[in-house]
């Protein structure tokens, strides 16, 4: 359970994620593991990065950095903060003009140059440690061999990969499959208008879903209860029908009136 950011955590929430994937017929192995309870693991890793020099601290405010997004961190304050009296973010550094490369089970093969990825941050001012370096503690801690997730973490894969190599730890394999965007080809998000999944409606939008992934049920499947959907789909499951689809444009099912 990501539930890293505490202050932007919302009450209740952890639960109706769990709720929701039991509707949808999705089941997990043993307990929930909570991010908030694995800050002394995390802190060991940032230790470990620190003194092996793999990291910096950096000074850099919003203002600084407009316009470059999480990516292509200029490298500002590699050689130390830039600004005094200030609180620092650490970043990881990555080796400079560095091809990582990985191929992926639905894009297929994925090169990122380290040069347009930049120093990722993996603590920030508030001290909070960053989803990128949490995610690749939490997936080696779970002994995890395959991580399918949205395309909208595939550049994050790079830095995990990274990070896997500098903590010593295995690189799992990825998956990324296609993310539902608006018709703008945004991603969905509230101050859009974009509806959360209902429960209720699981068979609804799991038929909605596979069709998106040209994966479409036959008709007397359509709709259907979300174990009997899920076991047709698991024996017709065919990642070549999605390869190298980034994105699927949202229909009117998945958005509100
Ligand atoms: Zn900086």
């Amino acid at each position: 359970m990501e539930d890293l950011d505490t202050p932007r955590v919302v009450p209740g929430s952890a639960d109706r994620i769990l709720r929701t994937l039991e509707a949808f017929g999705l089941h997990w192995d043993g307990d929930v593991i909570y991010q908030s309870q694995r800050s002394d693991v995390y802190g060991a890793a940032l230790d470990q990065l620190q003194t092996a020099g793999y990291t910096f601290e950096c000074s850099c405010s919003r203002r600084d950095m407009s316009g470059t997004g999480d990516t292509g961190y200029p490298g500002t304050c590699r050689l130390g903060p830039t600004r005094r009296g200030v609180l620092t973010a650490t970043r990881f550094r990555v080796p400079p003009d560095f091809v990582v490369l990985f191929d992926d089970g639905i894009q297929g093969k994925c090169r990122f140059n380290t040069h347009e990825l930049g120093d990722v941050i993996i603590r920030r001012k508030d001290k909070i440690i960053a989803y990128q370096l949490a995610v690749v503690l939490d997936d080696a801690l779970q002994h995890v061999t395959n991580v399918v997730r949205g395309t909208d973490l595939l550049e994050s894969t790079a830095w995990q990969i990274l990070l896997q190599q500098a903590l010593k730890l295995s690189t799992p394999s990825y998956a990324h499959l296609p993310l539902v965007v608006e018709q703008t080809h945004e991603k969905l998000s509230k101050s859009r208008h974009s509806v959360p999944v209902e429960p209720a409606r699981a068979g609804v939008s799991l038929t909605t879903v596979l069709r998106m992934l040209n994966h479409p049920p036959p008709p007397e499947l359509e709709n259907d209860v979300p174990e009997r959907l899920l076991e047709w789909a698991v024996h017709q499951w065919n990642p070549v029908a999605v390869a190298h689809v980034r994105s699927v444009t949202a229909r009117d099912t998945v958005h509100a009136k």
